[in-house]
């Protein structure tokens, strides 16, 4: 895609009508395709050939959708899907199976927590979370002969954690596995880690990248950088005997990675995100750029009003300069996203009690839209962790999570301190 800057992309990149043809992207609502000879479509199913043949496996308007997410995070490839959650699963079944293991970052959102921690372990996956703050022996001790990934957000929910990218980089390179991060608070606006080293990017879509909370959605990016042929990834270099023994770093070279995730696990799962989401977020992408700079100037004023208020213990944004994470925030990103968490001087009661009286913030289990929203994670998204796990992770009873909307800040801050005066 062209030499644009990523705001450009934003609202161009992925389709490119021909004359006459629609200027919007269509949705094409058609489960299938039409083709005038059987052997077309035999060729499809060989992989000999390229096109749409099924919308479980791939679709029109769902292409255009990880075209332009490709190009924007600077990827070779894209596969969208079903949910976030489903990116992380595919992202790591793709690598990893029954008698493997992985390293996971200890501070990830809940619902990655218990897939990587519950679910994956009855499929005979095996992970160990590491303090992001460890040293780099610490971490590399965590190592197995059998340890196929590091997994990490590049800012973590809910706590605004900002990965260490030259200090994981530096440790996966060593260990020889790809870095998975995954991008959902920044978005690619704020923040782009292939460039930083990562080799995979995955995305809950449903965030800021919708942005207006109508779809769930999630998306897989491919680097392209990553050797798969380093004797660690037989499932990637060996026939697949399920494409008449194919060998996808062979046959698909750079892309191997995220054609094996597409034409193996989503062909066998089916979690392919609709055409009708696709298109959604496509719309949302259009105006990411400027609704990640409201949303970051909006989250920084209201950190910085929480800050000053006598009734609040502690706020964690990453662009307070106090902020434990600010220099990592300045080194990687480029603004500091729209989510922020706060503890009220009180106990979990009190946290409720500000909840509930805020007026234009509503109390939603989701973050990242343009609505100003809050949310108790230890009552709520994060309430099937065991209180160790909670406090590794940093989640305290009187944990407020807030995602700044792009309302007029004066509005937030308002509502805000009327909440607070009640205490
Ligand atoms: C919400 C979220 C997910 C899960 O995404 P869904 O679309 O809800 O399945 C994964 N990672 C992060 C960082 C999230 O915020």
């Amino acid at each position: 895609m062209k030499n644009w800057h990523i705001d450009t992309l934003a609202v161009q990149a992925g389709y490119e009508p021909k004359n006459g043809e629609p200027r919007i992207v269509p949705i094409a609502q058609s489960t299938t395709f039409k083709y005038d000879t059987a052997g077309a479509i035999a060729d499809l199913f060989d992989l000999k050939a390229a096109g749409h043949m099924y919308s479980r496996i791939s679709n029109p308007t769902v292409a255009v959708f990880e075209d332009k997410i490709a190009a924007m995070e600077g990827g070779v490839g894209a596969l969208a899907v079903s949910s976030g959650q489903a990116a992380s699963t595919i992202s790591v079944i793709n690598i990893c199976q029954a008698g493997d293991h992985f390293i996971a970052l200890a501070t990830l959102y809940g619902g990655t927590f218990n897939l990587f921690k519950h679910s994956m372990k009855k499929w005979g996956i095996e992970v160990t979370f590491v303090d992001p703050a460890a040293s780099p022996e610490e971490i590399k001790a965590a190592f197995k002969d059998n340890t196929k990934l590091i997994f990490g957000e590049s800012l973590s929910n809910p706590g605004t954690d900002v990965l260490d990218f030259e200090k994981f980089v530096a440790i996966k390179n060593e260990m020889g596995v790809p870095l998975i991060v995954d991008n959902t608070f920044p978005t690619p606006i704020l923040c782009r880690p292939i460039e930083l080293g990562a080799d995979i990017v995955t995305h809950s879509t449903t965030k800021y990248i919708d942005g207006h909370a109508t779809s769930v959605g999630g998306i897989i990016i491919d680097s392209g950088n990553f050797d798969w042929t380093n004797g660690k990834f037989p499932g990637l270099t060996e026939p697949d005997d399920s494409y008449h023994g194919l060998s996808y770093t062979e046959t698909f070279g750079k892309a191997a990675y995220i054609v094996k995730a597409r034409v193996q696990w989503i062909r066998d799962i089916g979690c392919y995100q609709t055409p009708q989401n696709a298109f959604l977020s496509n719309l949302g992408l259009e105006t990411l750029h400027l609704r990640m700079e409201r949303h970051s100037e909006n989250a920084l004023r209201l950190a910085e009003f929480l800050d000053g208020h006598d009734k609040v213990e502690w706020v964690k944004y990453p662009m307070l300069p106090a902020d434990s994470n600010y220099a990592l925030c300045k080194k990687y990103l480029s603004a500091g996203s729209g989510v922020l968490t706060f503890g009220v001087k009180g106990s979990a009661q009190d946290a409720e009690k500000i909840m509930n009286s805020l007026q234009l913030a509503a109390i939603v289990v989701h973050v990242a839209d343009v609505r100003t929203g809050v949310l108790h994670p230890a009552s709520m998204t994060h309430r099937q962790l065991s209180s160790e796990d909670l406090e590794k992770a940093g989640i305290t009873p009187q944990l407020i999570r807030v995602s700044v909307g792009i309302e007029k800040i004066d509005d937030i801050i308002a509502d805000f301190k009327q909440a607070l005066a009640q205490l």
